[in-house]
């Protein structure tokens, strides 16, 4: 039993000793049914939110209105929910209405997929008024309800089937199947953040390239930002396993793409890798060996090694070779990064008996090429002595003189 069905249990037990219902469910126990890790345990009860703030000690309030709390039990946080169900829908995006229910099969009702929308008693019992079981046997993502009205309400859900199609390696049933392509086109009302999360969790799944054909197939592509402007064939053309490595291959092979990447509302985290694998493909035949791994760090030198060797297209004959020799000199270095340089802006000042502007980096930066390239120790005697010897100052304009 995984220790967050044993800790969640308490949170169970608690709400039946006041009187209330209280079950884990959604993808907790789609995953306990199919073996899978556990990250997070979802519980949902009958008692209000306010109920839930007075039962437990521990409590954040993450969405009251929508029925939502934090409950904290040993320091570990389970998000425990009001049963609802959702009416009303008009803009394809989210409820208008959150409307609380004692009843338990009508917030299973509300709920996407049948394997999603199961629940499990503290006594491991399970409540499956939907068939999720033998959804979940049968390899199998069906919708609760009938599947054009479910992406109806809520076109976010369309994307979802390929997201749990990557993940769990299931096919998609034939309704559900004609219904994602027949509502497709709401993908575009969806806020493009909760799409970005969706597509995110699809590429790390088990299956992005079954989950990228069934896309294509129901046209989703064609409907998500950034995605609209690549065509099919390009979007199949790549195997990657995130989605930063598809954005930056398909920018890499058509550079136009660049202009629709701000579309995606992407964190800065991800705009940076991307950055940095485009660069390190552009400069990856032409830089030396040695400031290729000065250049980048680890990670994109491993990624976009994994990438080449993933999409055989992208390789002239030597770049694999060249990205491995990057990787093994990046230790030897003789600085990691400008920093370690042993002398900085201020010393170059005082040496000059110069005021600070652009020319210090300048100085710097072939300082730093020096050292990178063997030809200088990283010593401050030594590197002041290079400095005297190579660099003429007059007024603000500086010149590297080549002896
Ligand atoms: P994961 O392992 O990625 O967390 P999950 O099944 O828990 O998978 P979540 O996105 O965390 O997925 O959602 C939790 C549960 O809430 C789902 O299992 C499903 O029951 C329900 N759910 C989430 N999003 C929707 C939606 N758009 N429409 C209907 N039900 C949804
Ligand atoms: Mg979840």
């Amino acid at each position: 039993m995984h220790e967050l069905f044993t800790t969640g249990n308490i949170i169970l037990k608690t709400l039946v000793s006041h009187g209330y219902k209280g079950y884990f469910v959604g993808g907790c126990v789609r995953d306990y049914h199919m073996g899978r890790s556990i990250s997070d345990v979802d519980i949902t009860t009958d008692a209000l939110p306010e109920d839930i703030e007075r039962i437990f000690r521990h409590t954040i309030d993450v969405g009251k209105t929508h029925g939502t709390i934090i409950v904290l039990v040993e320091d570990v946080p389970f998000e425990v929910t009001t049963f609802r169900t959702e009416s009303e829908y008009s803009d394809f995006r989210r409820p208008d209405a959150v409307t609380f229910t004692r009843d338990l099969h009508s917030d299973l009702e509300r709920r996407d997929f049948t394997m999603n929308a199961m629940a499990m008693d503290g006594d491991f019992d399970i409540i499956d008024p939907y068939n999720g079981m033998e959804a979940i046997s049968d390899r199998m993502i069906t919708t609760v309800g009938q599947a054009s009205e479910r992406f109806g309400e809520d076109a976010l859900r369309i994307l979802r089937a390929a997201r749990f199609a990557s993940q769990l390696q299931f096919e998609v049933a034939n309704d559900t199947k004609r219904a994602m392509a027949q509502h497709a086109e709401n993908l575009r009302h969806v806020a493009v953040e909760r799409s970005v999360t969706e597509l995110t969790k699809l590429y790390m799944g088990q299956d992005p390239n079954g989950a990228k054909a069934l896309m294509a197939d129901t046209h989703l592509n064609r409907y998500l930002p950034f995605f609209d402007k690549v065509d099919d064939a390009s979007f199949l053309r790549t195997d990657v396993r995130s989605l930063e490595c598809e954005l930056a291959l398909q920018i890499h092979l058509a550079p136009e793409l660049k202009q629709a990447l701000p579309a995606l509302k992407l964190s800065n985290t991800i705009k940076t890798n991307i950055g940095n694998t485009l660069r390190l493909l552009a400069m990856i035949d032409s830089s030396s060996i040695r400031n290729l791994a000065y250049s980048f760090d680890d990670r994109v030198l491993e990624k976009t090694a994994d990438m080449i060797q993933m999409n055989p297209y992208l390789e002239n004959g030597n770049r694999m070779s060249r990205l491995k020799s990057a990787q093994t000199t990046k230790p030897g270095l003789p600085i990691a990064d400008a920093s370690e340089i042993e002398l900085d802006g201020n010393a170059l000042m005082s040496h000059f008996n110069a005021r600070g502007g652009p020319w210090i980096r300048v100085v710097l930066s072939a300082v730093e090429q020096e050292i990178l390239d063997g030809r200088l120790d990283n010593d401050r005697d030594k590197i002041i002595e290079w400095v005297r010897a190579h660099v003429e100052y007059e007024a603000g304009n500086i010149e590297i003189i080549e002896k």
